[in-house]
């Protein structure tokens, strides 16, 4: 018999733990119906890691989430956290968990479910049956480069410095790991920066031309200044297929492709580490959405993102694409029968509450097993 496989769970502060229960329902789900069991370990990260341990992130959390298959993580934050020291806040627990995993491509599905077409800000005929792909470069950029700070500069006046800084290595990484993906897709990738007035969109720029041109004549590469992706992701979305970006520009587009789809509460993403010898990577499966502090504890918030993350992570952690296909279908026809949890609620639909939309998803599941 192989080993089971290992997953950490970190629901995470306000919504997460609400939206992961749900997961866990799929779960229980899966080793019920399917006979597919997994070692489900549970801890904390975020505010809730600093209120029981005074920091966002302990090391044992971390030695954990490096020794399983697959980190699942809720979102972390809130309000409550606001004023602690930048390096115990929520963020910095999950900006070190990714870092010290080493998960540099972050994989962020925008696709629109024909039942959802009409809840995006843009006319339905713009974003029907959009499928794309957007891949942020995650451990490297001004997110981490330094020198930083705010230092006083007399007069009573401050000066605020991040640092944009990456190496060929980062980049030629990252868009290798795009031209494999684009190739199970439309084999098309935008590469996506500011080489016009940044110098490491320059860089950016030459590495992602050579590396294209080191065995991927099949993919067809274009480059593209960030400001105008922005304007062409609201003009036409549907022109794109991959899209590849450093860690700041990521962060922007996928929030504005994000809303293309109606809701950030429909958006899953996985972030990967490079590959091992056995060909296990470190990976983390998560929401794209926060914490949600104005609906947390009201049973509102809408648990498809996680759940649909939990399919990319049978899809890409354990190659179970069949049961993510699976899982994807049950929250396509729940949508189809017109449930809603009040984010993507539209006239003449049923508002749910986030424990029956999961419910409704394992039920739907019955149908397609049975
Ligand atoms: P947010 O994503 O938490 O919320 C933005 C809006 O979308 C809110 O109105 C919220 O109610 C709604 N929303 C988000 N997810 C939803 C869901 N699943 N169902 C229904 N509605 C949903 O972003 P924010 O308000 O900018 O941030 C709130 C907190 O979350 C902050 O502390 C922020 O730092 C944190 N945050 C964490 C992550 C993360 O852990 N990856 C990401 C973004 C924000």
């Amino acid at each position: 018999m192989p080993a089971n496989k290992k997953l950490l769970m970190l629901p995470g502060d306000g919504i997460g733990p609400e939206v992961m229960n749900q997961v866990r329902r799929v779960i229980d789900w899966m080793d019920k119906t399917r006979h597919v069991s997994f070692d489900v370990a549970e801890d904390l990260v975020g505010g809730c890691a600093y209120d029981a341990h005074g920091t966002s992130l302990t090391d044992t959390t971390l030695a954990d989430a490096m020794g399983v298959d697959a980190v699942l993580l809720g979102a972390v934050g809130g309000p409550k956290w606001d004023n602690v020291e930048r390096d115990l806040r929520p963020e910095a627990g999950l900006l070190k968990l990714r870092k010290e995993m080493d998960l540099f491509a972050n994989l962020r599905p925008a696709t629109v479910f024909p039942a959802l077409a009409e809840a995006s800000s843009l006319k339905t005929e713009l974003v029907s049956g959009l499928d794309m792909l957007i891949i942020r470069e995650l451990t490297g950029g001004v997110y981490f480069g330094t020198p930083r700070g705010i230092e006083d500069i007399g007069d009573g006046q401050k000066r605020a410095i991040d640092t944009q800084v990456y190496t060929t290595a980062e980049i030629d990484r990252v868009c290798r790991a795009a031209f494999d993906l684009a190739r199970k897709r439309q084999s098309r990738v935008t590469s996506v920066e500011k080489a016009n007035v940044m110098e490491t969109g320059v860089l950016w720029r030459e590495v992602a031309t050579a590396a294209h041109a080191d065995g991927y004549d099949d993919i067809e590469l274009n480059h593209m200044y960030a400001d105008n992706c922005a304007m062409q992701l609201v003009r036409e979305p549907k022109q794109f297929d991959v899209i590849v970006t450093d860690n700041l520009f990521g962060d922007v587009l996928s929030d504005c492709a994000a809303m293309l789809t109606g809701s950030l509460g429909m958006l899953p993403s996985a972030s990967l580490g490079a590959a091992d010898e056995s060909g296990r990577r470190k990976a983390m499966y998560e929401p794209v959405h926060g914490t949600a502090p104005d609906i947390a504890g009201e049973d509102k918030a809408n648990p498809l993102a996680m759940i649909m993350s939990y399919a990319m992570c049978l899809r890409y952690s354990f190659d179970m694409g069949d049961d993510a296909d699976m899982v994807e279908q049950a929250v396509e026809t729940v949508l189809g029968s017109g449930l809603r949890t009040g984010d993507i609620m539209q006239p003449g639909m049923t508002e749910v509450s986030c424990q029956a939309m999961g419910e409704a998803v394992t039920a739907e599941l019955d149908k397609l097993a049975g």
